[in-house]
């Protein structure tokens, strides 16, 4: 994200996190920060990183948001619970984790009959899914987690053109859609959009080429939703909408240069739960090509390249 809009669109953020979220008020002051210190996504910078432990901390000290939601808790739609357990708010707006961009991107829309295979108990992924795609217009049948058999009658049954799920889920579905006697001709679907596991170009290929179904990836987490998305071209992913991110040291908090692998912080402009400068733990780096499609002019993240924990213990190796 970058020009003169965005700038206003973070400052008017932090005046308002600054306004509701004391834990963020707190951490700036700390830091000898005052709120007119921080003008654009330069500044932004000089704020200390929040590591996602230190998330689960301050929901422990101040429950049950941590003094960082910027709205009353019953004004919520839904509250999620991560492994720690950190909670997750959903405020109450269509599409709030932001990803039917990255399912427009991968072809879903009006027309597509899906099969939602990620949980809808406790983690937000099944809703984030479902949301993004009732957005544009598709039929989501909330199938979740397990009976690969079962998923591939429901399929198989009501012609459906699309899959959202684990890379994974989906080569078990097929293995069993295969044993059914179903083959790439007659199996209906056509379309998938993956997340929450590495995709293995292998994986991809045979999914795409032996099945073909075209195949996307999707890139984010419970705190902050979706953070990028492939195009066409699927090399990187594109940034998502509604936030700054910046690849940073993971010791320092110092924002690197494309090219260099280093944390994926993310500051949500978000009226709901403004997450400022939120360290994701996740390791990538920003590719130095603009993408061939053209179609959104903001650089790209390579996609999710390990946990912090393993570079510092390597730190030679990746800085
Ligand atoms: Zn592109």
């Amino acid at each position: 994200m970058e020009g003169a809009m965005d700038d206003v669109r973070i400052r008017e953020t932090l005046a308002l996190a600054w306004e509701r979220c004391p834990a963020l008020r707190t951490r700036m002051e700390e830091a000898g920060l005052a709120l007119e210190d921080i003008r654009g996504e330069e500044e932004l910078a000089r704020i200390p990183v929040l590591k996602k432990d230190q998330l689960g901390v301050l929901q422990t000290q101040a429950p049950p948001f941590g003094g960082l939601l910027a709205v009353d808790v019953k004004d919520l739609a839904r509250i999620f619970v991560s492994p720690g357990p950190i909670f997750d708010p959903q405020g109450a707006v269509p599409d709030y984790w932001r990803r039917a961009q990255a399912l427009e991107a991968a072809g879903f829309g009006p027309g597509d009959l899906v099969v939602n295979t990620f949980s809808y108990h406790l983690t937000p992924a099944g809703f984030m899914y479902d949301e993004g795609l009732r957005a544009l217009g598709a039929v989501v049948v909330p199938t979740g987690v397990g009976n690969r058999e079962l998923q591939v009658e429901i399929i198989t049954k009501l012609g459906i053109t699309g899959f959202v799920g684990t890379p994974s889920f989906l080569a078990a579905l097929l293995e069993v859609a295969r044993e059914k006697g179903w083959g790439p001709g007659s199996f209906p679907i056509r379309k998938a959009l993956v997340s929450a596991e590495p995709l293995p170009s292998s994986l991809r290929n045979m999914f795409q080429d032996e099945w073909e179904i075209d195949t996307y990836q999707c890139y984010g987490t419970a705190d902050v939703g979706t953070i990028g998305f492939e195009c066409s071209q699927k090399e990187g992913l594109h940034l998502a909408q509604d936030m700054v991110v910046q690849i940073c040291d993971p010791v320092t908090g110092e924002p690197l240069p494309p090219g260099q692998v280093g944390e994926v912080v993310v500051t949500l402009l978000s009226p709901v739960y403004p997450l400022i400068r939120f360290g994701t733990g996740d390791l990538s780096k920003f590719l130095e090509d603009s993408c061939p499609c053209g179609r959104w002019a903001s650089p790209r993240l390579a996609g999710f390249m390990g946990r912090v924990g393993d570079a510092v213990k390597v730190r030679g190796l990746f800085i």
